[in-house]
């Protein structure tokens, strides 16, 4: 059984469709992540499938429960941490968990030790008695995450998690989830850093003009996106023409002296090159390679480059 299965989910506001037939299905114990530019309506598909608002159309389980008949139990299922955090700032690290362990019905001594598990799990020990107010971004996250954790969730809403974070802390936010994730929790992820999806995503899927324009894992998603190139640089002008003439395909890079060549990033192809520019002397001041990432394909994917989009499809 699937933890979210998602089929044909609709929604309007006046003649703006922001969900067109949504269809998705995400594995227990997996990170399903969901891309789109702003205003792509993650947060709504965040919204309707935690039952906070509701659908125009459309089916959707979650954890076993249909969302519409059985709301409750898919509540009782799910945690949800938005982009606007649940902390309050003038209550320590400990009394929010504790006030969560009161809204989920927890007994006093059941409450108190499932706090002190999630201070110790989420390094808050030292911050438990201080008002959150006093809290780092990356403390306040990691307090907010653990407020969900309170209910044990079976699948876990992340609407942007590590915005605002610095790397470190988005580092350990990345470990928080994958440790998650190994003890069985599911989790649905939006975010604007592809990288996060990238490191964290089992599978990802890229929504625009309100539908899914693909899906499948990072590495998939990339081999559809032509976008790899090796970048070369010239100390003059006379190597840039040299190396012009020599690589046909080549196209020039924004700055004059440079050159971008389309390859798939492989050492044969990198050695070919060489090879190929030192048989004609031709001096190279610098090289790199640029392997296609996450970027190319939501950039090629999404937005107003709909003619590169049919291209690719
Ligand atoms: P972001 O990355 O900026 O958070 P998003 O992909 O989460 O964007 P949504 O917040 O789901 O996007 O919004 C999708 C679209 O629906 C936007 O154009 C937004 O203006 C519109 N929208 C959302 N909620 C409402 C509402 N209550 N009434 C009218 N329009 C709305």
């Amino acid at each position: 059984m699937s933890a979210i299965s998602v089929t044909g989910l609709r929604k309007s506001y006046g003649d703006h469709v922001v969900l067109d037939g949504l269809d998705l299905t995400v594995p227990r114990g997996t990170v399903f992540s969901l891309l789109g530019a702003n205003g792509a309506g993650k947060t709504t598909t965040v919204r309707i499938l935690s039952t906070l608002i509701n659908a125009d159309a459309g089916e959707a389980r979650i954890d076993g429960h249909d969302l519409t008949r059985e709301a409750d139990a898919v509540r009782a299922a799910i945690g949800v941490t938005g982009q606007f955090s649940a902390v309050d700032s003038l209550l320590t690290g400990e009394e929010n968990l504790l006030l969560m362990a009161d809204l989920h019905h927890l007994a006093r001594r059941d409450g108190k030790r499932r706090a002190a598990e999630l201070l110790e799990q989420f390094d808050l020990v030292d911050a438990a008695r201080k008002p959150a107010s006093t809290y780092s971004g990356g403390m306040r996250r990691r307090l907010d995450l653990a407020m969900t954790l309170v209910g044990s969730p079976r699948v876990i809403f992340l609407d942007e998690p590590t915005t605002g974070l610095d790397p470190r802390s988005r580092r350990t936010m990345w470990q928080i989830v994958r440790d998650l994730v190994a003890g069985g929790v599911t989790i649905f992820l939006t975010t604007q850093y592809l990288e996060e999806a990238d490191e964290l995503a089992d599978r990802i899927a890229v929504l625009d003009n309100g539908k899914l324009v693909a899906e499948g894992t990072a590495d998939e998603l990339k081999r559809r996106i032509p976008g790899g190139h090796i970048r070369l640089r010239f100390a003059d002008p006379g190597g840039l023409d040299s190396a012009m003439g020599l690589l046909g395909d080549a196209t020039r890079d924004g700055d004059a002296l440079a050159l971008r060549v389309p390859s798939d990033g492989s050492l044969r192809s990198l050695k070919t090159l060489i090879d190929r520019l030192d048989d004609r002397a031709v001096e190279v001041e610098e090289l790199s390679v640029h392997t296609t990432d996450l970027d190319d394909v939501f950039l090629a994917l999404t937005g107003n480059a709909k003619n590169e989009k049919v291209a690719i499809r």
